[in-house]
Parts: structure tokens; C-alpha cells; sequence
């Protein structure tokens, strides 16, 4: 195998699309703003950890448009493989040619590579992350004979929801070792308003509520619910009031059908509902 550093690449233009020119919009919650960026000085791979719809991906977009790199994301699946990351030979008119994967991109050019749900993935396409988190900091392109140095910018970032993982698609202790790991929850109440107003530009009290339901929905976790309504949910919900749709029926619409099917959770949750407004 040859050995080639990502450093010495030249401007790679695919990369433009990655580039986050305006702010994505992010309200802090703590801290997590300076330990991003404390593990991003020390090139330490971050673990986001949390339930879905609470604001990992769109913090990567704010830390990333703050470092200012480009952001390379991949939604995980099981289907995925190795070569969906790493990339593959492809066949075009002047034969076959080698397509570099987002992984090998971000590598290669310097950019955020976020992995969002990283245990939908097999672990046979897990591995390949391994050697870019230790002090090699290398991708190996085996397919194409190459060991490929990670460019001094990369930093890799994953996420993924403890909720909902299998013993079997844990990650492996030794990758988890690696990561610098922020946790996430859903913001207080006051903060997740906030949150909801400036997304769905609904009035506060609006926001206020939709929280408050949240709230209650979040309490019948484990009770029959896998997850209660996340910050995403509300948002979507305030889009609907926004919309110009009752405040009840946006409820019922964003916040109780698509998180369950069973008759007696959708009572409970819409009595829960009708509780706070
Ligand atoms: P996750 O990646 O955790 O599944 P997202 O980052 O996609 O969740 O969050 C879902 C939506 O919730 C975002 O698109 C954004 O509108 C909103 N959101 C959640 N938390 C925040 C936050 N702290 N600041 C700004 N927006 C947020």
C-alpha cells in the first residue's frame, strides 16, 4: 500500500457544497459550545449523545459554520457499507475510476465528518473509523491500495441515540474510548420555547404551551410511549399553528399520531394535551 497525506491535496471544489456560509441558528444549552470547540483543537473525535430531534445535527451545522470547515454528513442505515463511506471504483468512459466516499472527502480535504446515527450502521462499516481515531489518524483504501493521512483539519464526529440501541449494534468499547462525548437532552422549558418561537415563529405563549405538552408527553416514556415529542416535533407543530391550524389539531397532527399507533397511548396523550391548553 502507498501512503498519501490529505494535507497536500489541492483545493478540492466538490467540497463547496459542504461550506456553511450563514449562522445556522443554535441556542446554546450549557457548555457544550466551548468543550466542541476545545475537542476540535485537539483533533479528539466527539460522541453526540441523545434522543432524536433534541439539536445534535444542528449543532455539528453551528460548530461547523463556527470553526468555519466544511461539514460532511452521512445518515447512517443498516444498509449501509463500507465502500458507502470509504467510496469505490466505478466504471465511466474512460474505465474505471475511483469515487471517493463522504468519509474519504472529509478526510482527505479537512472537513467535519458527521456520522448521524452511528449504530444503524453494521459494524463491519463501523471499522473503518477506528484507525482515524487513534493517533494514526489514517484512512486505508484498501480497494485502491492506498493509506490515506488524515488532512490536520478532519475531525469526525458521530452521533447516535442510546434509546434505541441493541446490545449487537453497540459500538465497540474501544471506538468509544476514543470520542470526547457531549451529551444531550432536551433544553428547559424556557430555553426550548425560545427555541420553539425563533424556529416556528409562533407567539411565546404558543411555544410555551407546546412545551408544557412535550413535557407530559415525555413523562410516558417507558409507559407504553419509546419516545415522548422531541424539540423537532414542537417545531413542527408551531409551523402547523403558523399555518394557521388550531393549536389542538397541530397537536394532534405533529405531536400524537406520528409517535404512536395504539388507540389507548393517543387518549392518553391527547387528554395530556387538552390538560394544557
Ligand atoms: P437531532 O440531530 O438531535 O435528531 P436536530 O438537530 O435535527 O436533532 O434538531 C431538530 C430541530 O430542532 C432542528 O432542526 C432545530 O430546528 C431544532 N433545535 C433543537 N435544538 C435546538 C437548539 N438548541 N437551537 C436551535 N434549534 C434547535
Amino acid at each position: 500500500m502507498h501512503s498519501t497525506s490529505g494535507a497536500k491535496s489541492a483545493h478540492n471544489p466538490a467540497l463547496d457544497d459542504f461550506r456553511i456560509i450563514q449562522e445556522p441558528y443554535y441556542r446554546s444549552v450549557g457548555h457544550e459550545v466551548a468543550l466542541f470547540e476545545a475537542a476540535y483543537g485537539a483533533r479528539m473525535p466527539v460522541m453526540l449523545k441523545g434522543p432524536t430531534g433534541c439539536g445534535k445535527t444542528r449543532f455539528v451545522e453551528h460548530m461547523a459554520w463556527r470553526l468555519k470547515r466544511p461539514l460532511v454528513t452521512v445518515s447512517c442505515h443498516e444498509d449501509m457499507t463500507a465502500s458507502d463511506l470509504v467510496g469505490r471504483y466505478l466504471l465511466d468512459a474512460d474505465g474505471t475510476v475511483w469515487h471517493d466516499g463522504p468519509l474519504t472527502l472529509a478526510v482527505r480535504s479537512g472537513a467535519i465528518c458527521y456520522l448521524d446515527e452511528i449504530v444503524e450502521a453494521r459494524q463491519d462499516t463501523t471499522v473503518v473509523i477506528h484507525s482515524l481515531t487513534d493517533d494514526r489518524r489514517i484512512l486505508p483504501l484498501e480497494k485502491k491500495n492506498e493509506v490515506l493521512k488524515a488532512h490536520p483539519d478532519f475531525q469526525l464526529v458521530i452521533s447516535y441515540n442510546p434509546g434505541y440501541q441493541s446490545v449487537l449494534k453497540d459500538l465497540k468499547e474501544s471506538t468509544k474510548q476514543r470520542f470526547a462525548a457531549i451529551a444531550f437532552t432536551y433544553p428547559d422549558a424556557a430555553i426550548e420555547a425560545e427555541i420553539v418561537v425563533s424556529e416556528a415563529g409562533v407567539k411565546r405563549p404558543v411555544a410555551e404551551t407546546l412545551v408544557r405538552i412535550a413535557q407530559r408527553s415525555r413523562n410516558l416514556k417507558g409507559h407504553g410511549l419509546e419516545e415522548g415529542a422531541s424539540t423537532r416535533m414542537l417545531i413542527n407543530a408551531g409551523h402547523l399553528v403558523a399555518g394557521g391550524i388550531t393549536l389542538d389539531q397541530a397537536c394532534e397532527v405533529a405531536l400524537v399520531l406520528p409517535i404512536t399507533d395504539d388507540a389507548d397511548m393517543r387518549d392518553a396523550l391527547t387528554a395530556a394535551i387538552a390538560a394544557c391548553l
